[in-house]
């Protein structure tokens, strides 16, 4: 693996997210903080335009090798009618995932107190911080056998497979174990162990891990009990453990507390500590190239990368401080900017985060 960071822009407000994002990076180069090399590369609709495929050869070879990689996001209108999947600049993000064996998904969801902009009550979000730790290699969404056939009384009959394994949970387990012990402490395990055999096993598995981390207190939730929580009363959560299926629907409806979709970031983790960082909106065409999109859930994520990826959780700190200073200040992207603040374009706010993080580090 060499010392590099992976840039992929992709397509619609992925350059330009992207390019507020790489501005920190560049000043921690400058400031002689990291020594990584950053390479960029195509993904998405701009790789198909360029060789037909929505993840080349040559971009998957360099994902391979980089320590990090920082992704806007893909897809667009031009290539909503493509028939095969496979050509799709969805595939090429899918494929990068699969090909680098990310298995662990982080999704953090911070409260910022200055964005009264959620449709929950403020005090109901005071101090939730919630990392949602999602198993990313099985499950549901891959398992086999899966399809739509005929039945014996010719109706058509859809089937898929959950499948799970115990090393699965067990390395997802100890991720969300580990990451709780640096926290509050607190794991709470998301399942449907009343119903599926899976989720019995799930929670058999977390529960024998809960041995090892005596310090963790560990608590269980059905998915249907975990979704109204999350909105009666977030700030219970500090680290919560689920499946692939589970997790995706969590995170979105965590993603509501945050106010904004552009503020929420995620990494994805493997097993050799390779990490692939990018916000968990997607390509926004409705608002591409207007300068309007917000940049903080890419400039997050590069956050997360200094944490989990550069090993640097100070400099990460300092990121994040450098945020919550600027929105202290009242400045706001449009889609934060409920109240009639500051308005600022996507460079504006990248160079006061900028401007903020060169004061703390
Ligand atoms: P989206 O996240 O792109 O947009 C949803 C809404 O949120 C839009 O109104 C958009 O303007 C707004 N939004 C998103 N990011 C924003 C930001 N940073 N600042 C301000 N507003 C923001 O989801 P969608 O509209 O369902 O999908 C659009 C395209 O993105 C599709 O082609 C889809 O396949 C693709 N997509 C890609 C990814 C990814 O690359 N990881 C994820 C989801 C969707």
């Amino acid at each position: 693996m060499k010392n590099e960071i992976l840039i992929l822009p992709g397509d619609g407000i992925g350059p330009e997210v992207i390019n507020e994002a790489v501005k920190v990076i560049q000043l921690l180069k400058k400031k002689k903080l990291i020594n990584s090399v950053i390479r960029y590369a195509k993904i998405g609709g701009n790789a198909i335009e360029k060789v037909g495929l929505p993840l080349p050869t040559d971009t998957l070879k360099a994902a391979k090798s980089s320590r990090a990689i920082l992704l806007g996001a893909v897809g667009g209108k031009k290539w909503d009618n493509i028939k095969d999947f496979k050509k799709r600049p969805e595939y090429g993000l899918l494929k990068l995932r699969k090909s680098l064996k990310f298995f662990a998904n982080l999704r953090n969801t911070i409260f910022y107190p200055q964005l009264l902009s959620s449709s929950i009550k403020s005090e109901i979000l005071s101090n939730v911080n919630i990392m949602i730790v999602r198993e990313l290699s099985q499950g549901i969404y891959f398992g086999k056998p899966r399809g739509v056939v005929y039945n014996e009384y010719f109706l058509r009959y859809g089937f898929n497979s959950s499948n799970l394994d115990e090393k699965a949970i067990r390395r997802i387990g100890i991720i969300a174990f580990e990451l709780a012990k640096k926290r509050k402490k607190q794991l709470c395990s998301v399942d449907k162990a009343n119903v599926i055999e899976v989720s019995m096993l799930w929670r058999k598995i977390i529960t024998e891990l809960s041995n090892s981390y005596p310090d963790v207190r560990v608590t269980h939730l059905y998915i249907d009990n975990a979704a109204m929580q999350l909105i009666l009363s977030p700030n219970i959560f500090d680290v919560i453990v689920t499946g692939n299926m589970f997790g995706d629907i969590l995170s979105d409806e965590a993603a509501n507390l945050t106010g904004s979709i552009g503020m929420l970031p995620s990494a994805s983790i493997n097993s050799i500590g390779q990490g692939l960082f990018e916000p968990c909106h997607g390509s926004a065409p409705d608002i591409a190239n207007k300068g309007v999109a917000n940049p903080i859930a890419t400039i997050l994520s590069v956050s997360m990368m200094l944490h989990y990826s550069l090993q640097k959780p100070l400099l990460s700190k300092f990121l994040n401080v450098a945020i919550i200073n600027v929105l202290k200040k009242g400045f706001r992207t449009a889609d934060i900017n409920y109240t009639g603040k500051n308005l600022v374009s996507t460079k504006e706010m990248g160079n006061l985060i900028i401007e903020e993080f060169e004061k703390l580090i």
